[in-house]
């Protein structure tokens, strides 16, 4: 199975009439924050293949061309505090970034976001008792803590998400929110049993080459 990841960038060769022939055989699209909702219905459209998204920081709405404001991104599914099944993989997310500005929606403490993942804990046990894991993969926009986030406080990852993965072992942890600008920049990293990847702009995940070391 091919995934296609998404966040932070809209990048010229996905938003494009082009795009079928560069990712016409992916089979899912998930989105890690800050992206206008254009793009995420132009990519659902364009593939047909199920989105699954969580809100970054910046994702406060825009207007469209006829003057309506458009939060949600239509046809796309937004997995913050919740796991969905698709296509034989259980996926969840956590929304937002550390608080540091106090303006916007999508903004919390490190507390904030302890209750947030206590909240999924009954569905993620719920997995392990009937399919015998908790999740495949977490989304977040925000990283973990000392996992490619920064010093700053808005860029500081979450705590959180280091327990997550200790208790739950997704195989991957796909979060956004930190710009990459240079090819040197670490955008994959283990940590336990997951490959945390930064996913800024584009990356893709090649989900049965897993077991080999490879994707
Ligand atoms: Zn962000």
């Amino acid at each position: 199975m091919k995934i296609l990841t998404v966040s932070d960038r809209v990048v010229e060769s996905i938003y494009s009439v082009s795009i079928k022939q560069q990712f016409g055989d992916v089979d899912l699209v998930l989105a890690c924050g800050d992206l206008p909702p254009y793009y995420l219905e132009f990519i659902v459209t364009m593939l047909g293949v199920p989105l699954l998204y969580v809100f970054g920081n910046h994702d406060q709405g825009v207007f469209t061309f006829n003057g309506k404001f458009k939060h949600a991104p239509e046809g796309c599914i937004n997995v913050d505090e919740r796991i969905v099944k698709v296509k034989g993989l259980l996926i969840g997310g956590l929304e937002g970034s550390m608080l540091y500005s106090g303006q916007g929606d999508h903004q919390y403490t490190e507390w904030d976001m302890i209750w947030k993942a206590l909240r999924m804990a009954p569905a993620l046990w719920w997995n392990r008792l009937r399919y015998g894991r908790f999740l495949d993969i977490l989304i977040t926009h925000a990283p973990p803590y000392r996992i490619h986030d920064g010093v700053d406080r808005c860029h500081t990852g979450f705590k959180t998400f280091l327990r997550m993965m200790d208790i739950y072992h997704p195989r991957y942890l796909i979060h956004g929110h930190v710009h990459v600008y240079s090819p040197h920049t670490i955008i994959r990293t283990t940590y336990g049993r997951t490959q945390v990847v930064n996913t800024y702009g584009y990356q893709i995940i090649n989900w049965r080459d897993v077991k080999s070391g490879d994707g």
